[in-house]
């Protein structure tokens, strides 16, 4: 199915945008960590106010390695930042470790989504890789075998939890960034007339989830399609 040509037209528009989100993640992230805050606090020392004004005292924030690698653990309520971010002074290390921080606090005051997220992720991870195992062999089967067909729409199903986890993602880190922003300002850690460098890092990194979403919506299409559910034509 990955010869297929059709595949890469359902896919295309996503892959294109995956990569337009990529260029501009690393251009803002580029241009913002390039001006230093006038509070002069780091990343970490940011996430560390942010998570104590909200009484989040026990949320631990460490270093990780790699390049935007920064991401929040609600298991073992961790905040791991990247290098740059950690240790960085700048208006993109502060944004992306009150980002995080965002999440912490989305915990922190039941924000619904979180939890329905984090519920859905081990089953859309394996589901995922399940499915085009499952998606593969049904094909091979034939829709027009009970087999075929029933290996076909299970698949569709397990990757409709994907596509939910993806739909759900979305409203989690925008309401992460929306966070960090009115956080940051409230706190005394940047001021509003910092915020513009911010808003874009946030902004280009949200449009990396859009694209995942388009992603995952267009590969369901796609599935739909290939098993013959979106025509009405029987054959
Ligand atoms: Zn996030």
């Amino acid at each position: 199915m990955f010869l297929d040509p059709v595949y890469f037209l359902f896919i295309a528009p996503a892959v294109l945008l995956a990569i337009y989100a990529q260029v501009r993640v690393k251009s803002t992230y580029h241009e913002a960590s390039q001006i230093p805050t006038r509070g002069g606090l780091t990343g970490a020392e940011a996430a560390r106010r942010l998570l104590d004004a909200d009484g989040l005292t026990n949320v631990r924030v460490e270093p990780v390695d790699g390049f935007l690698s920064d991401h929040y653990d609600p298991r073992s309520e961790t905040l791991r930042l990247s290098p740059d971010v950690f240790e960085g002074r700048s208006l993109a290390a502060v944004g992306i470790a009150a980002h995080e921080a965002g999440h912490a606090l989305q915990k922190a005051h039941h924000y619904g989504p979180l939890a329905i997220r984090n519920g859905l992720v081990p089953l859309a991870s394996t589901g995922s890789q399940i499915s085009f195992v499952l998606f593969s062999i049904g094909l091979v089967l034939s829709a027009a075998s009970g087999l075929g067909r029933a290996m076909l729409l299970a698949s569709i199903a397990l990757f409709t939890i994907s596509v939910l986890f993806q739909l759900v993602n979305l409203p989690v880190e925008f309401d992460a960034s929306r966070r960090a922003k009115l956080v940051l300002v409230q706190n005394g850690i940047i001021s509003a007339d910092e915020l513009q460098p911010v808003n874009r890092v946030l902004s280009a990194a949200a449009l990396t989830y859009v694209a995942a979403t388009l992603s995952a919506i267009m590969q369901l299409l796609y599935f739909l399609w290939r098993a013959g559910l979106l025509s009405s034509r029987r054959d």
